[in-house]
């Protein structure tokens, strides 16, 4: 028996053990999406696979994701191109926005969802096949963008009913020069201790050094209790970046942490990163998290060029978040499950003799009110259809049998009330006798 590959779910009409049902998917994206089009931001569709090397430079080559997480083939090309299964969103989006020119005389602000790609552990909250909603507002420098990304998650949560399950933690990361200055110093705080740092720390020490604050071997963290603070390093501007979104966070009434040990996995942040976290989903605790960019257009604009032309490439403004929708979908299982809603408003059951006036009937009122979701069963016996009916979730059953043809009426009961009345055949055709 040939199965699906490990890490790689189905999400079927009902619930399984590694998903949610598809009609608890669909209420969740159109909810999310009616938040995005409130806040105006516009849908784009990115392909699946990329170039191996845009997510080696746009995410970094010492990050979790490129370092282990990808999934990467070469094509059939000749000589072959490497490409891979786009592990996140973003490096994709900066790739399309440059390649259409998008930010000639536009400040976009897009969004996407669909399925990413990394080779992990699956677990509950962790798959190699996921989904993100990822939004990305380009061509603005100023801390407004932050706080109605902020705003924007923070009312999704309100109205999935989760927002009392998550916090949000934010920090600064300054700007380039600023964090390359806290590195050294990090570094040579952290050399003369070398020896008491885990595996992975140590390793990172000279790959990425920044990485370690945010390790969770108890031994690390309590040595990083005496190291130099990041936010000893921001200059001015960064300060006051920060400082401004806080303002804006207190007035919107969305309260924050400040988690001087949030990084983040990618290479790619400046000035402002947040996440939020539930203590919900076990070591799953990030449902959401993002940052400002403002280096990564440029640092991908500048790729094949010289260094003295890349020096003279202009980067351009940018700030982002990626939603789990996995991790999301378990939380609000857990705090404040979706309803479920009928999948059918009108059963039509009709004699099996007579099965083509049923068809034609149900096709009229399909056609005429587009507001109904109108099922029917194959030809079975009546009473097998009527088992159907009851099952289905419908709100009246319509019944053709050989009176009804010859009248040309029909039968609709009620279901919650089981009582049964003759109308004209048309009588459900007007939105006036029938409405949800
Ligand atoms: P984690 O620390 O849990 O590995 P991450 O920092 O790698 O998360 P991001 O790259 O920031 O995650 O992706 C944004 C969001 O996408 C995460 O907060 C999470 O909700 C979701 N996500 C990331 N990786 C997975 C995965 N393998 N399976 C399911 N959801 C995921
Ligand atoms: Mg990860």
């Amino acid at each position: 028996m040939i199965k699906s590959i490990k890490g790689f779910n189905d999400i079927l009409q009902v619930e399984t053990a590694t998903s949610r049902p598809s009609s608890e998917w669909r209420q969740l994206e159109a909810m999310l999406k009616q938040a995005l089009d409130q806040f105006g931001y516009e849908e784009i569709r990115l392909p699946i696979v990329e170039e191996t090397q845009l997510f080696a430079r746009a995410i970094g080559d010492a990050t979790d994701i490129v370092e282990k997480e990808m999934f990467s083939f070469t094509d059939k090309s000749d000589p072959p191109t490497p490409i891979t299964l786009r592990p996140e969103g973003t490096a994709g989006a900066v790739r399309a926005v440059i390649e259409h020119n998008l930010l000639r005389g536009d400040s976009p602000k897009l969004w996407y969802m669909g399925p990413m790609f990394r080779y992990e552990q699956p677990q509950k909250g962790r798959y190699r096949q996921f989904h993100q909603l990822g939004v990305e507002a380009f061509g603005s420098e100023h801390v407004d963008v932050e706080a109605e990304l902020i705003a924007m998650t923070y009312l999704m949560w309100q109205r999935l009913g989760i927002d009392h399950e998550l916090s949000l933690e934010i920090n600064s990361l300054g700007e380039l020069d600023e964090r390359k200055a806290y590195r050294s110093a990090l570094v040579d705080f952290l050399q003369t201790q070398k020896e008491q740092l885990d595996e992975d720390s140590q390793r990172r020490l000279t790959t990425n050094p920044l990485r370690i604050l945010d390790s969770k071997d108890p031994n690390t963290q309590a040595l990083l209790m005496e190291a130099p603070r990041l936010a000893d390093f921001l200059g001015e501007d960064s300060q006051a970046h920060f400082e401004q979104l806080k303002t804006y966070l207190t007035a919107l009434g969305i309260e924050y942490v400040v988690n001087p040990n949030l990084v983040r996995g990618l290479d790619y942040y400046n000035k402002t990163v947040f996440e939020w976290v539930t203590d919900k989903l076990g070591s799953q605790a990030t449902v959401c998290a993002g940052g400002r960019y403002d280096g990564l257009i440029g640092q991908l604009k500048s790729i094949g060029k010289s260094e003295d032309k890349a020096k003279a490439v202009k980067s351009e403004p940018a700030v982002g978040f990626a939603m789990g929708l996995e991790r999301l979908l378990l939380l609000v299982q857990a705090v404040n499950p979706i309803q479920a809603q009928p999948a059918c408003d009108v059963f039509v059951v009709v004699h099996p003799d007579l099965y083509q006036q049923g068809l034609l009937y149900a096709q009229s009122l399909r056609q005429a009110r587009s507001d109904l979701r109108v099922k029917m069963a194959s030809a079975s016996s009546l009473k097998a259809q009527m088992k159907k009916a009851d099952k289905s979730g419908a709100q009246l059953t319509v019944i053709l049998a050989q009176d009804e043809v010859e009248n040309g009426t029909i039968s609709v009961k009620t279901m919650h009330t089981g009582e049964q009345v003759s109308q004209d055949k048309l009588w459900l055709h007007s939105a006036e006798n029938f409405r949800l």
